[in-house]
């Protein structure tokens, strides 16, 4: 059984007001899903009915072997308290407390006396210094964070994000986002509502919804991702006028397909050339390769031409940034791979 369950899920605000029509899902426990549509398609009504505020008005919402509607109001209180944190798009703070205290008055299990545990939950995103300000002497930014400690501080089982950085610069989406993928990356089942593709994309999975009703699903599965590295890494090299060692799988039509989605999510532009972001990412990969490369050689001493690239194919899919820094520091900041080609510089080498 999958951990969130969503049958014929129909929500109607009035007789006139159809929200939900017919809407039925599943989503795997550890799994982050987007949820995306234009406005009024229904993506917060979803997101309501899974954080138990609301009820449908026919279907079912299972969510760990619950049904929801089959709990009464206290024991949905209960249930929405351990299993679910929320964030919104504007913070909900308490404007007269302070980010500390915001936290404590999420607190289920234990006492407004608990304090460690709401400081450990600022501290996870990086706020412990900012404990005893007040929302107003806050950024944005970081009264999101604030809201994410405050979803956080009772262990859900789910988070659901509604619009997460909706009114956030480039800068601190960047942040929440790292945040939610070391939620995800933690085992946290993650439920997004956004409109943005680019953040959609962080996901696992994302779900179109139009006029109520699923209009499209699409997996971004590791292996897609995969997918997108192994086109950028071959531009990247092109425009290097280096050779791929590797023999190109993609036929024709899988490359045409990979494109136009690389496209639609802002890898790549209308002319099939990098986009800012697409260069970011392609020599983010080609780093990744070929310090990877290096370090197989200099310190592993391994000489198989063969053998190292398909270990650095490997390696460079699966290496965190903090491990890349580290490798790149561990090996004095390489400018070359073993073959030659020059290693794009990372914030560790001081020269970007
Ligand atoms: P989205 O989050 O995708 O913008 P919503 O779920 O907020 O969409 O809304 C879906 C539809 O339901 C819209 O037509 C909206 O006007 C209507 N709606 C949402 N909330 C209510 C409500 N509390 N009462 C009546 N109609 C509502
Ligand atoms: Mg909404």
């Amino acid at each position: 059984m999958a951990f969130i369950e969503l049958e014929n899920v129909t929500k109607y605000y009035s007789d006139s007001v159809c929200a939900l029509d017919q809407v039925s899902f599943q989503v795997e426990s550890g799994e982050w899903l987007a949820i995306m549509g234009p406005s009024g398609s229904g993506k917060t009504t979803l997101l309501n009915l899974l954080g138990c505020l609301d009820q449908p008005s026919s279907g079912r919402v299972r969510i760990g072997g619950t049904e929801t509607a089959s709990l009464n109001h206290q024991e949905l209180t209960r249930f929405r308290a351990e299993t679910v944190g929320f964030i919104f798009q504007q913070y909900h703070l308490i404007p007269y407390l302070t980010a500390l205290e915001n936290v404590m008055v999420a607190q289920y299990f234990h006492s407004m006396t608990d304090e460690p545990s709401a400081l450990a939950a600022l501290e996870r995103v990086g706020l412990a210094a900012r404990a005893q300000h007040l929302p107003a002497q806050l950024s944005g930014g970081e009264q999101q964070r604030v809201s994410i400690a405050r979803a956080l501080i009772n262990q859900p089982r789910i988070i659901l994000a509604d619009e997460p950085t909706g009114n956030l610069d480039a800068a601190n989406e960047e942040i929440v986002l790292q945040i939610l993928e070391r939620l995800h990356d933690e085992g946290n089942s993650i439920l997004m509502v956004t409109h943005d593709e680019k953040v959609g994309r962080r996901a696992d999975r994302r779900i179109d919804l139009e006029h109520g009703r699923i209009a499209q699903t699409t997996v971004f599965s590791f292996e897609e991702n995969e997918n997108f590295d192994e086109v950028l890494e071959h531009m990247w090299m092109a425009i290097e006028g280096t050779t791929h060692n590797e023999a190109t799988h993609f036929s024709e039509a899988e490359r045409r397909r990979l494109t136009s989605t690389m496209t639609r999510i802002g890898l790549l532009d209308a002319q099939m050339n990098f986009t800012e972001e697409g260069r970011r990412r392609a020599a983010s990969v080609i780093r990744r390769h070929r310090l990877a490369e290096r370090l197989f050689t200099d310190t592993l001493d391994l000489r198989d031409d063969q053998e190292i690239e398909s270990n650095a194919c490997t390696f460079e899919h699966i290496l965190s940034p903090e491990v890349t820094e580290r490798i790149c520091t561990f090996l004095g900041h390489p400018s070359r791979c073993p073959h030659g080609s020059p290693i794009p510089p990372g914030p560790c080498c001081g020269r970007e």
